[in-house]
This record gives structure tokens, sequence and C-alpha cells, in this order.
């Protein structure tokens, strides 16, 4: 039996209708920005691995730290124990993370980043005291598929059968300028976006725990880039209300957005901010979640019932801390910034005149992120335009996955630049073969 058809009897895979979805590539190898299939194909990989790698794949530095580390601990628990990797990773993320954050509290994944995000701002104001118990969020927001995170994220296809077990959340626009919900023009939606979260500030009175935002480029929502002024304008409107601010840097830190963090492209500091996806360089599941002072001081007490009660079992893998470590050297090794900076001009010069077709209907560049959005009557992440990239692309050796009708290219870092080119031309020649459902 082939590998695949073990799989199919064995396997349940995520995001996946499993009658209808062709059946799973296996790869045994992947190295640099190619993953290998058994079957002796090389495919680039355009997405990153979802949004996780940024070094490249099977890094010699990042093998040698976590094999260096599995030789000296795999695991221990993490209350009443500590350890080096664990401790250390969290000073150098204080000394990189927006000024202001004061300690880290570590989790598995995104989406349990975004749940202690969402734990700690709520029983931030009832420890103090406060009645603050609903959240603020915006519409195409995404923040992961545990409850909590499902809540808080837009209404989807991905949310819509679990709709009853969701709380509710107050809902305010994104600076979604290319489809302005009120048609305004881009300087306008902007101000207009703000006008509407100020509205829902006055809308729940004083009930807000927190406002929840993915900096400066929404992801699976549809990769929505937003003016930086937003973003100022979303800490300035927190403030005036009294609200914390929670910055989900789950997929915009560590690079993506070209600043080591999203918050940095409007000088802003959040009260609480999520990290993930690229903590480890792509290697390991581990979360992150980083609070200011105050939000940590409003959990000291006698009184034990004011604890943070939350945990999992691998809080602070000293594997995952380990390769979070060497992975924040190579920033400083590789000039991995500047490699960010370098792709982002490549992507805007290759991917700018795909403005001329007429099934495309807006590009955007952020950092190492280029996106295409095709002209549609059906935007959304179930067009089918999606799986027929996927298909045409994986053919011509690139990995792509487009959100519906919205196709973004999210190499590792590690791209060169003939390899950037080479993608964006396959790109340019997929588009003028596969087009969007009407
Ligand atoms: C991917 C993502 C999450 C969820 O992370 P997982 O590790 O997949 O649970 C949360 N927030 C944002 C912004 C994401 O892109």
């Amino acid at each position: 039996m082939s590998l695949a058809d073990r799989d199919r009897a064995a396997l349940w895979h995520p995001y996946t209708q499993m009658l209808t979805a062709p059946a799973p590539v296996p790869i045994s190898r992947a190295q640099g920005v190619y993953l290998y299939t058994e079957d002796g194909r090389k495919i680039l990989d355009g997405i990153s691995s979802w949004w996780v790698n940024i070094h490249g794949h099977s890094h010699p530095k990042l093998n040698e730290a976590l094999a260096a580390q599995a030789r000296e601990m795999e695991h221990v628990l993490f209350a009443g124990f500590t350890h080096r990797p664990a401790v250390e990773l969290a000073e150098r993320l204080l000394a990189i993370l927006p000024r202001g954050m004061s300690r880290v509290f570590y989790s598995d994944n995104g989406s349990t980043a975004v749940e202690v995000a969402l734990k700690l701002a709520f029983q931030y104001w009832e420890n103090r005291g406060e009645t603050r118990r609903t959240f603020i969020a915006l519409h195409h927001a995404y923040h992961g598929d545990t409850v909590g995170a499902m809540s808080v994220s837009e209404d989807s296809p991905f949310t819509r059968p679990f709709a009853p077990m969701l709380f509710p959340v107050f809902r305010a626009h994104a600076p979604y300028c290319y489809r302005c919900p009120l048609g305004l023009d881009r300087a306008t939606c902007q101000i207009d976006c703000l006008g509407d979260l100020e509205a829902r500030l006055k809308e729940s009175g004083d009930s807000a725990a927190a406002v929840l935002v993915e900096p400066m480029l929404q992801g699976a929502g549809g990769m929505i880039v937003w003016p930086a002024e937003f973003l100022a304008g979303v800490r300035r409107l927190c403030d005036r209300y009294g609200t914390l601010m929670i910055a989900d840097e789950v997929l915009t830190g560590f690079g993506r957005t070209g600043k080591m963090f999203a918050c940095e492209h409007a000088g802003v500091s959040p009260d609480i901010i999520c990290l993930s996806k690229a903590l480890t360089g792509g290697y390991l599941p581990m979360g992150a979640t980083a609070g200011t002072a105050p939000i940590y001081e409003a959990f000291l007490s006698d009184d034990r019932g004011k604890t943070f009660f939350h945990g999992h079992s691998y809080t602070a893998n000293p594997l995952a801390c380990a390769v979070g470590l060497a992975s924040l050297d190579l920033f400083r090794e590789e000039g991995t910034l500047d490699r960010v900076c370098a792709l982002e001009g490549r992507l805007r010069a290759g991917l700018e005149p795909l403005r001329k077709l007429d099934s495309v209907g807006d590009v955007r560049v952020i950092g190492g992120v280029g996106i295409v959005e095709m002209r549609t009557d059906h935007p959304g992440y179930l067009n089918d335009f999606g799986p027929r990239i996927t298909a045409a692309a994986l053919d011509r050796g690139l990995l792509l996955r487009p959100l519906g009708n919205v196709l973004y290219f999210m190499p590792p870092y590690a791209i060169t630049p003939d390899e950037t080119d080479w993608a964006i031309e396959q790109i340019a020649d997929l588009l003028r073969v596969v087009s969007p459902n009407a």
C-alpha cells in the first residue's frame, strides 16, 4: 500500500474535506525553501509551511540547537521548576518586544497564545474588582480554532457550524480599503474605520475588557494590509476608553511584515501580545503571551483565588525554547530583517505589474508577503479559485494555497532573488490560465 493510501486509512487532515480532497503528497525531506516528494519532485514552499518557517527548512544551526538540547533535557514540568532555555528565551523576547512588556507566559500554539491573552485580560479586570467582560474584535479577524479564539474571529465558514457555542463579541470595521464597506476612498475609509471602533467602544459602555487586533496584516481573513495610522488609532482609542489592547502577532511576529513585530510600524505597544508560528523558526509548536507590568501585578495577591490558573502539559518545552533562541541568533548572524526588506522590494516589483490584468482587483505587499486579490462577485474562502490554483501550482513545483480568491506568496525569508523571481513568474502565468469563478 502506498503511503497516501495508508494515510487515507488512518488519518484525518486539518482544513480538509476528506471526501473530495486530492490525495496528500508524501514529503520525505525538506531543505531550505524546498520540500522533496517521495517520488523525487521538489516543491518550492511558497507559504512557509502554513506561515511558520522563516530561515528555511532543516537549517543546520537550528538542527544542532535542537539536538544539543535533546542530549541535555527534553522536557520537565514548568510549575515549581524552571530551566535556562525558558529563562533565556523570555529575557531575549522582552528585550526585543515592543516596549513595556514585562512577563512572558508560554503555551503551545497560536490559538492557545490567544486564549491566554483573552483569559488574562478578563481576569485582570475581575482581580481588580471591575466588571469589564466583553471583547471588541474586527471584521475579517482570524485568531485561531479553539473556542475562545473562534469567538473573537470573524464569522466565516470556519466558525459557522459552532456559532451557537461562541461567546458574543462587539465587531468593528477593519481598514480593508480595497473593499471598503462604505465605498469610501483609502484615506476616508481609514478614518471611518476608527470611527466605527469608537462607536463600538461607546456602545459597550465601560464593559470592554480589551480590543483585539492582528496588527498591520489580517491573515486568514483575506491577507488585508492596513495603513499604519489605523493601528496608531487603535492604541489611542484603547487609552481614551480605558480598555486593554491585545496584539495578536502570531502571524506577523518575527519579521513577517518587515519589522521584528508589526506593532513597530506604528510605534505602538499593546498591553498584551500573542506570539507563535515563527517563534521557533518553524520547528516546534510553541506559543507565548507577554503582558505589561500592570497586567502581571493584577494577579499578585495573598488570595490564591487571584492566581492565573492556566497551563499546558508542555509549557516552556526546553526543545522549543532552545530552537527559539537559536532562531533569534540567526536574525543577527544572517541579517534576517535585511533579507525580508530585500524580499519585499522584489515582491513589489514583480507583483505590481499584475494589476494590469483584468482579473486582478488588488495587489498588496508588506514585508515578506505578496498578495494578489482577484476580482469576483463571490469573494471569500469557499471560492474555488483557491483549490484550482493550488493544484495548478503544484504541477509546476510551487506550493500555494490561496484563501479563496486571495492568492498570496509568503516564502521563508531564506529564499534567493532568483527563486523569488521564478515563483512570481509562475504566479503571473497561473493568473493568465486560472481565473476565479464569477
Ligand atoms: C495562525 C494564527 C493563529 C492560530 O495559530 P495556531 O498555531 O494555528 O493555533 C492565531 N492568530 C493568528 C493571527 C494566526 O495567523
